[in-house]
């Protein structure tokens, strides 16, 4: 019998230490290729709004810190796109097994791949506290995989892409709309507004850059995004008043892309917070029965909007 055929992207030009390197590459051409306009407000901001050209990475053994933008300069750590790109083959890899389970697959074999999903998260989830090494032998990676997983692996890399620029395009507009110059930390009204407004422009930039072909991944791209902040807390309120809620943060985003009641956007954002449930647990009810994937999301946002009241 041939030995399955492995994958093997690593290579010695590339940067950092964890097999996210292997993409970490294309980030910059990424960003520029957003929307035909990037390159020219691009351009326009590091000429008027001091943008320091290009990303500063951080590489190393630290752990996941969100990106943030200090002195015009977006920031970025190599172990958040490690975390990233595994809560992206989370989501995707557990919406396929949602699937498969529809169209026959046994229990047994459903329950094997989704423990090992879920041990994916596990690692992912754990990079927020501290740093350990990805083990590429044992889990899904972009950098080392078998044939077999070859299709997966590169959806989820355009997965990671799209939620990436989303997430980056939200630290542009964060320069682009100078709130960096004009933060009032003693303000929190402002900047909260200073946030949604990010979000609305990343939305809008990352939009801009769709076309009918791309709208469907994209979305799922940003939803994964959204989904990068769930894990760092057990509730959706922002613990220094500084961001909007989580769960609003997604629920605009959802509002705004405004998907086919069936359609997989809305069952992401139901397996999103199916994991989060399960990271913290919330104990929500799975509906009895739900008629589209959009009533699934609403039956968690309902309870979850019931919750809040009680905090
Ligand atoms: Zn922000």
């Amino acid at each position: 019998m041939p030995a399955i055929k492995v994958i093997d992207k690593s290579n010695p030009s590339h940067i950092g230490l964890q097999p996210i390197r292997v993409l970490q590459d294309l980030l910059p051409l990424k960003l520029e290729n957003t929307c035909p306009e990037f390159i020219e407000l691009t351009r326009d901001a590091i000429e008027n709004k001091n943008l320091y050209p290009g990303l500063m990475y951080h590489y190393g053994n630290k752990r996941a810190e969100s990106p943030y933008v200090q002195f015009s300069a977006i920031h970025i750590h190599e172990s958040f796109l490690s975390y990233t790109w595994c809560i992206c083959y989370c989501l995707y890899a557990l919406h396929t097994e949602t699937f498969n389970v529809k169209n026959g697959k046994t229990d047994d074999a459903a329950d094997e791949s989704i423990n090992e999903i879920l041990n994916l998260f596990r690692y992912a989830k754990s990079l927020i506290h501290e740093y350990s090494e990805w083990n590429k032998e044992k889990f899904p990676n972009p950098e080392l995989y078998g044939d077999e997983e070859k299709m997966t692996i590169e959806i989820v890399n355009k997965l990671f892409f799209a939620a990436i620029n989303y997430i980056l395009c939200h630290e542009f507009a964060h320069i682009e709309c100078e709130h960096n110059t004009k933060h009032d930390f003693d303000d929190p009204d402002f900047n909260i507004n200073a946030e949604i407004e990010a979000d609305e422009r990343a939305l809008q930039l990352m939009l801009l850059g769709c076309t009918s072909t791309t709208l469907q991944g994209t979305s799922l791209g940003i939803i994964c995004a959204v989904f990068s902040y769930f894990f760092f807390s057990k509730y959706t309120v922002s613990s220094n008043g500084t961001h909007p809620d989580t769960d609003n943060r997604l629920h605009e985003v959802l509002l705004y892309l405004d998907p086919e009641p069936n359609s997989p956007i809305w069952t992401f954002a139901y397996i999103g917070y199916r994991l989060w449930d399960m990271a913290f647990n919330k104990n929500f009810e799975e509906p009895e029965t739900a008629t589209s994937n959009k009533e699934l999301y609403f039956h968690i946002y309902e309870q979850l909007q019931n919750e809040k009241k009680t905090l």
